[in-house]
């Protein structure tokens, strides 16, 4: 059986009558469900901006176009299974558009908007009862200024759409630094809004998935380490949190997810902060509908990954077990560095590969530019040890962020010199 030829070159050889799932967008996490999607009997569809794109370049079943474009989102919805998405850019009113036409678009656009826009994610959150930090929308600089002096200075604004790795996220600490940012963003068009900066004591994550069916599951809360506005590290499980906590947590993803209809893998991206009474508390930064970084750690560290999970649920098949299967596993992401080092990525996996023989990478298949995300390390800790042993977590984390230093910057982060 033969299909339509693609204006990204490749033809429908389908033999199969296992399903077609197609992804909106050829970034990392398209490459990585395609992975999964392999080991299912599968092949992905995608949707990709280029044929140089991470995912256009293991895919044979890729059409080239734009998300915001309604004849390419046909495309490649025409024959699929279901429809899903590796970021929330595409406008909604496309998403309605396909579903009146028959397209099974999931997570629905009815969800999916709760990740596309912060203000309106904001305001159900709060309206569903979930602890979200103080927030106004901005419709010019006096929002600022009121929300400033209702709370304090430095505030968080944002940019209700499209932002994305902390762009569209800024934090002045002055009523002149915002009048500049608010004036910028405002004349081209960009929504705003406002919120309290809340002192981090750190940043997690909850990621669940479920299915129309109605089916939940979570894997372990985890701390994400995020530099310069992009998560660089995430500890599996996070470490020093109480039970009652995580437990607060998972529940509290779960219950998002079901009450807002979401089906696929989603995170819950979490601040810890102290509460009132001091002691540790939660509020929610954002929704991400689908595999996320801070769930990349399942690829080694769980039963099941998020990109399996996140196939297995938006084609409502039975979920799969998301337990972990070590005390601890830590993510590191490959982030590119400064300047591009003179020994080849080819040779620095030769070298990595000799001396930590436990790492797993992760290519995207991107070239390198300072700071880009082209990769991630997973170690995953002896099943002896504890997470309540601070030198055993230490030890998996260091040994995870020298590898991707040493991918990003070609050299030893302890200062090595290969004797
Ligand atoms: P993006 O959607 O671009 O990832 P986020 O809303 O997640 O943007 O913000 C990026 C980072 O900025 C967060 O991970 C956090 O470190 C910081 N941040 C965002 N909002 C706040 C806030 N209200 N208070 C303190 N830090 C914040």
């Amino acid at each position: 059986m033969n299909g339509p030829a693609h204006p990204g070159g490749a033809t429908r050889t389908g033999v199969s009558d296992l399903p077609v799932v197609a992804m909106i967008g050829g970034g990392q996490l398209a490459r990585m469900t395609h992975q999964a999607a392999i080991a299912l009997g599968q092949t992905l569809r995608v949707l990709a901006a280029d044929p140089a794109e991470s995912a256009s370049q293991v895919s044979p079943d890729v059409v080239i176009g734009s998300h915001t474009d309604l004849a390419a989102l046909r495309l490649v919805a025409d024959g699929a299974t279901v429809l899903t998405f590796d970021h929330e850019h595409v406008p909604p009113e496309h998403l309605h558009a396909l579903v009146a036409e028959g397209v099974n678009v999931q997570p629905p656009p009815e969800a999916l908007v709760y990740a596309q826009d912060k203000l309106m994610m904001r305001r159900k959150l709060r309206e569903l009862g979930a602890p979200v930090p103080d927030f106004a929308e901005v419709r010019g600089l006096q929002d600022v200024v009121d929300f400033a002096e209702a709370n304090s200075w430095p505030v968080v604004i944002k940019a209700i759409r499209g932002g994305y790795d902390g762009r569209g996220v800024w934090m002045p600490k002055t009523e002149a630094e915002a009048e500049a940012i608010v004036a910028d963003q405002l004349a081209h068009g960009v929504g705003l809004m406002v919120e309290q900066k809340v002192p981090l004591r750190r940043e997690l994550s909850a990621m669940v998935a479920r299915s129309p069916f109605g089916q939940g599951a979570t894997w372990p809360v985890v701390e994400s380490v995020q530099r310069d506005g992009v998560c660089a590290v995430v500890v599996a499980p996070a470490p020093k949190l109480s039970d009652e906590l995580a437990a607060r947590a998972e529940q509290l993803a779960l219950r998002l997810a079901a009450e807002l209809g979401v089906v696929g893998s989603m995170a819950v991206e979490l601040f810890e902060t102290a509460g009132p009474d001091g002691k540790p508390m939660i509020l929610v930064n954002e929704l991400a509908m689908r595999p996320h970084n801070t769930g990349h750690w399942t690829q080694n560290g769980a039963i099941t990954s998020q990109f399996e999970q996140h196939l297995r649920a938006v084609l409502d098949y039975p979920l799969g077990d998301p337990s972990p299967i070590a005390p601890v596993t830590v993510m590191a992401n490959i982030l590119g560095g400064p300047q591009t080092p003179a020994m080849s990525m080819d040779e620095r996996l030769h070298h990595l590969f000799g001396r930590l023989p436990e790492a797993k990478v992760h290519l995207y298949g991107k070239g390198e530019r300072p700071g880009r995300k082209l990769g991630h390390i997973n170690i995953t800790g002896a099943i002896s040890g504890s997470l309540d042993d601070a030198a055993y977590v230490a030890d998996v984390r260091e040994r995870a962020e020298r590898a991707a230093h040493w991918l990003s910057h070609g050299e030893w982060s302890d200062g090595w010199d290969g004797k």
